[in-house]
């Protein structure tokens, strides 16, 4: 029977809703209050304005087209490697206006080297926009620059931040560390809950003013004290209040990404020999090993003594002879990026071969051109010590 929403019932469950989203802003409100602590802002201010630096070649300068430049270089790249890069950059495209209005070769050529190549495109096209839609001027809320192209929020805010002094958080890879240190935070960081916890966070513990020292204070923390490998807990300014200083876990935290257990699948390999030549199975172009050379296979549940084995083993050499003895050679494994493939080869050595070159996908090729031949690495390396030390090979 159809069901028939009156308009009354209708407003009941926006009203709910709207209770529903209610409660969760308050929820969030309340977190964010209890993780306030304006301490923690000064801490690091302080520190900031003894200890960190300050005459980098993008500080010291409001100039948003710089800002933005020196953030886009130094997602993923060193602080060393992104100075020369910077400041050829600025001879050639000294304006946001002659960065847009340039060749995309020449921009490519200026950032190469520098890598992730990505990030010099979406500069271009960020260029571009910030050209045709903002009249050559970044906007200063970072809402509005995470819709460029190669802004993403903790990025949005350092421009907003150092460029307009704007009041937002950052959340980069070396703050992320330093809140999992310093928080405690027992669960991987790539997480999207742990994530949100986060931004939460950074954004409840903001401080009312000097939010660019504060937040240049957090990259310098990360990148001189809080380092990836032995952090210079003596020197920190939060090791008073760091929990994994405190415990003696700082090689442990951040939580390193979980391994994902690799997916494992067997199979298993026929060599089937006739003095020096060998059957070789050319393997689609799709798929794992496509369009290379390959041994044939069969099911690796097939044991030998087994009807079904021998049965198989027969229906494999059929064009080519008949089988004679059957040897079992070492086993290996070999680590593709998503699974693990077990092999078990077996030699078969013909009796009666018969004189054909080969059959649709199997031919016969020599033994002594494996080395040239289009394989793939696991196999070609079984088929050179098949040829130079067979005796290795031997499984029992
Ligand atoms: S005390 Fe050590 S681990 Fe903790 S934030 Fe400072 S440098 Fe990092």
């Amino acid at each position: 029977m159809k069901r028939v929403v009156t308009n009354q019932q209708q407003a009941v469950a926006g009203s709910s809703d709207q209770k529903e989203n209610a409660k969760k802003v308050a929820a969030k409100d309340a977190l964010a209050a209890n993780l306030a602590d304006p301490s923690f802002s000064k801490e690091v201010i302080d520190w900031q304005k003894q200890h960190g630096r300050h005459a980098l070649p993008w500080q010291n300068t409001r100039d948003a087209y710089r800002v933005w430049l020196s953030e886009i270089m130094l997602q993923q790249t060193q602080v060393a490697a992104v100075i020369p890069y910077y400041q050829r950059f600025l001879q050639t495209f000294p304006t946001v206006e002659s960065l847009a209005a340039a060749p995309s070769e020449e921009v490519m050529a200026h950032w190469s080297g520098l890598g992730y190549y990505s990030r010099a495109r979406n500069l271009h096209k960020c260029a571009q926009a910030v050209v045709a839609r903002h009249g050559g001027v970044f906007p200063s809320d970072p809402v509005v620059l995470e819709e460029l192209a190669g802004i993403g929020r903790s990025t949005a805010a350092a421009i907003a931040a150092f460029s307009y002094g704007t009041r937002a958080a950052i959340l980069d890879g070396n703050v992320k560390r330093v809140f999992a240190r310093v928080f405690g935070v027992e669960r991987y960081p790539g997480e999207k809950a742990i994530e949100n916890e986060m931004w939460l966070r950074a954004v409840a513990l903001l401080p009312a003013s000097g939010v660019e020292t504060y937040t240049q204070g957090l990259m310098d923390l990360g990148a001189t004290l809080c380092t990836r490998n032995r952090p210079s807990c003596q020197r920190c300014p939060l090791a008073i209040r760091c929990i994994a200083y405190a415990t003696g876990r700082t090689s442990e935290l951040p939580i390193r990404k979980p391994k994902k257990a690799v997916p494992e699948k067997s199979t298993t390999m026929l060599l089937i020999v006739d003095d020096d030549q060998i059957v070789l199975e050319q393997r689609p172009d799709k798929g794992i090993w496509g369009g290379l050379l390959s041994l044939p296979e069969m099911d690796a549940a097939l044991q030998p003594g087994n009807a079904d084995f021998d049965v198989a083993v027969a229906r494999a050499t059929a064009a080519f002879g008949v089988p004679g003895s059957v040897e079992k050679l070492m086993a290996f494994s070999h680590t593709f990026t998503h699974f693990k493939l077990h092999v078990t080869p077996y030699r078969i050595n013909l009796e009666n071969r018969l004189q054909i070159a080969g059959q649709g996908t199997h031919s016969w090729y020599p033994l002594h051109r494996m080395a040239v031949a289009p394989l793939p690495a696991p196999v070609k390396k079984l088929l050179l010590a098949l040829t130079s030390e067979p005796d290795l090979l031997s499984a029992i």
